[in-house]
């Protein structure tokens, strides 16, 4: 390991126990300082996505900088109140103590990054170590490389190296140096679930604890039932904004074969609705990261029959939003996760069939049903486990910092997103106060004869 990196964790892992991160004020200060750069550079931050992935103005601000700042003003606004420790209450055997849940800083933690919302995925983990009160180091994707440019210029503008450390570089480089030898306190990985695998690994020779926030194929059912103008609309959206390119992108449609004629004319129109006759040429419409990524997509469209779209261009890594049927059966389209503007629309007749689709993949980031009916609602989201969940729409419970945003099994573990990301960052202590007055000799040795009155406390 180069001696500058590990001087550098060194000096934050003193920086940590010298205290100054913990106060709220600290705390307060550094994400106001941070909101403030941000602000500063949001033109910067446009222009840099739009190079990495043609994102617009508007796409930024819902996805990736609004998104951010939004939870910022959310953190600020209740991270007092967080910071409180937590009543619990006191068991009999134990009375008269009292009891409480201190949320301690865990230390010097790492966040990586992926490159399909470079700034959002790297800036949001960051705002909950700083709010939880650890100094944190940023890995971001070296795969969004001018966005990775403005993260830096942000980060170095505002925090001293050793209590914020900004890393790029080459992943499979740069992270085994720290995490073989370094003992982080925590890890934050978002990105695939092969790297995942990777990173779990590594945290687990030093029993460093993880929050993996991975990928899979996130199914969305459409029930015989479901308002299929609504379902279309809401599922254009959000399978091809960033061109496909998101964690919870509906990966494949289930539909029932009584609606799939009709889904398919609507999601046609809503595609063209949403983004012209030439996407290519669409403000809302971006492109793949880069040509290994487009060369891996534009692959998947002769897996089969192509229904919509299939038009690219490798010059400038454009994939039509398209949608297949006929998907061939044990085709790659089915085995890995799409991460791309192709959905394929698979019909279904019994609820058996559609599961034992998801049962393929199963434990899914997300997962989607559309259904005017209560009780399918309910039993479709009892038979399927997931990360989250949507009734009749896709992908917006990531927006709402309320809700834990996490996937499970193969889809992670471990969430975040408002006070869920000042837990993930927290260390719950739980203790006990004993007052001395009181001491009853019941307590104490010797014990023979007091196991009647054992068994009627602790029972
Ligand atoms: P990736 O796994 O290629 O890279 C993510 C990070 O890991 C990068 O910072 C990279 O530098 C680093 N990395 C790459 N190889 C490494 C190695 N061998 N050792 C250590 N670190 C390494 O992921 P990606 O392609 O950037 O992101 C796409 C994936 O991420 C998709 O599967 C997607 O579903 C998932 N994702 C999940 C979420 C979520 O919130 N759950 C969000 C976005 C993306």
């Amino acid at each position: 390991m180069s001696t500058k990196i590990l001087q550098q964790l060194t000096a934050m892992r003193r920086y940590f126990e010298s205290g100054i991160t913990k106060p709220y004020t600290f705390r307060k200060q550094q994400l106001l300082a941070l909101k403030q750069a941000v602000v500063a550079h949001e033109n910067d931050i446009y222009s840099a996505l739009y190079a990495d992935l043609k994102k617009s103005k508007e796409e930024c601000w819902v996805t990736e900088n609004g998104f951010f700042l939004a939870e910022l003003n959310d953190t600020l606004s209740k991270l007092r109140l967080w910071m409180e420790p937590e009543a619990a209450s006191t068991n009999l055997l134990n009375l008269p103590s009292s009891s409480r849940i201190l949320r301690e800083p865990l230390g010097v933690v790492l966040a990586i990054g992926p490159w399909n919302y470079p700034f959002q995925l790297l800036f949001t983990p960051l705002l909950g170590a700083i709010a939880a009160g650890n100094c944190a180091v940023l890995k971001p994707s070296e795969f969004a490389p001018a966005t990775a440019v403005v993260m830096q210029a942000i980060i170095e503008s505002v925090f001293p190296q050793e209590y914020i450390l900004y890393v790029p570089g080459d992943g499979s480089a740069v992270i085994p140096e720290m995490m073989n030898n370094f003992s982080f306190d925590h890890v934050f990985y978002t990105g695939s679930t092969a790297v995942g695998r990777i990173i779990y690994k590594m945290a687990a020779e030093r029993l460093v604890p993880v929050t993996l926030e991975l990928g899979g194929k996130s199914p969305c059912i459409v029930e015989a039932d479901a308002n299929i103008a609504i379902a279309a609309k809401r599922i254009a959206m959000t399978k091809f904004s960033n061109a496909g390119q998101m964690c919870v992108a509906p990966d494949y449609v289930l539909v029932h074969s009584s609606k799939k004629e009709a889904l398919v004319a609507a999601l046609k129109n809503k595609i063209g609705q949403f983004f012209g006759n030439r996407p290519e040429e669409s403000d809302n419409y971006g492109k793949l990261i880069n040509e290994k990524q487009f060369n891996r997509v534009v692959n998947y469209l002769s897996q089969g029959n192509i229904i919509h779209g299939g038009r690219y261009n490798k010059e400038t890594l454009f994939i039509e939003p398209t949608l297949l049927d006929t998907i061939q059966t044990n085709a790659g389209i089915m085995k890995d996760e799409i991460f791309g503007p192709v959905l394929p629309i698979i019909s279904f007749n019994t609820p058996e069939e559609a599961k034992a689709i998801i049962a393929q993949h199963p434990n899914p980031l997300a997962f989607y049903v559309f259904t005017s009916s209560n009780e399918k609602e309910k039993q479709w989201l009892d038979a399927v486990p997931s990360g989250g969940a949507c009734v009749n729409n896709a992908s917006w419970h990531l927006t709402n910092p309320s809700l834990p945003f996490g996937g499970r099994g193969f889809s992670g573990m471990g969430a975040y997103h408002g006070k869920y990301s000042f837990d993930t960052f927290s260390h719950k202590k739980a203790v006990m106060k004993t007052p001395t007055w009181f001491d009853p000799a019941l307590k104490y040795p010797p014990f023979k004869g007091k196991l009647g009155i054992f068994k009627w406390i602790i029972r």
